[in-house]
């Protein structure tokens, strides 16, 4: 038996009680186009047990996790280049994202009936509203954002200012980029 070639797991809504709508399966994201041919949503391990703290530190809230987006392949992440409106919100592929590393999520919550909580600006809204604690934000998004902040920085993740839906494993040096050589049917820009 030889070892894993990757790190990744996959998440599922039965495996790990989050909903998942991933923005990069469907033409709804700020590229305008599919990018994802599989809608596969999957984390570097060491995310994944500290996702598994947030499902629950959210449900204490009465809340779910939604999963816009998690492991990004380096080619998604050049697409995500070259498409950006503005590259101040994209991590240039040459440097590498944390969401390439298995390492970062973008996600949201959803309440008891399912419905997304109010956060000020919609997810990938690459504007000054969806940076943290910007005043504009009316008071109940700000409280969200701000629930959502605790969650997930009480199961191990970092925030960064200019995006309240990104998290990621503190001190991303440790994790390499992945290649997405390996990946197999779990690549989720292999053609189904
Ligand atoms: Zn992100």
């Amino acid at each position: 038996m030889s070892a894993s070639p990757h790190p990744l797991v996959l998440i599922t809504p039965a495996t790990h009680h989050v909903v998942i709508d991933l923005a990069y399966a469907t033409p709804n994201n700020v590229a305008g186009q599919v990018i994802y041919a599989r809608p596969l949503c999957l984390l570097h391990c060491d995310a994944e047990v500290c996702l598994r703290r947030a499902v629950a530190l959210a449900a204490d809230a009465g809340c779910r996790l939604k999963v816009f987006d998690a492991f990004r392949p380096h080619e998604a992440q050049v697409l995500l280049w070259d498409t950006a409106p503005d590259r101040a919100y994209v991590a240039d592929p040459a440097i590498g994202s944390n969401h390439t590393r298995g390492t970062a999520l973008d996600l949201t919550l959803v309440d008891g009936q399912g419905v997304e909580l109010d956060m000020g600006s919609g997810f990938d809204d690459m504007t000054e509203l969806s940076h943290h604690f910007n005043p504009a934000v009316s008071a109940q998004a700000q409280a969200n954002r701000l629930l959502l902040l605790r969650t997930m920085e009480g199961a191990g993740f970092a925030h960064i200012p200019h995006e309240w839906w990104h998290y990621a494993l503190p001190e991303p040096s440790r994790y390499p980029l992945l290649s997405s050589a390996g990946l197999g049917a779990l690549n989720p820009m292999a053609p189904s």
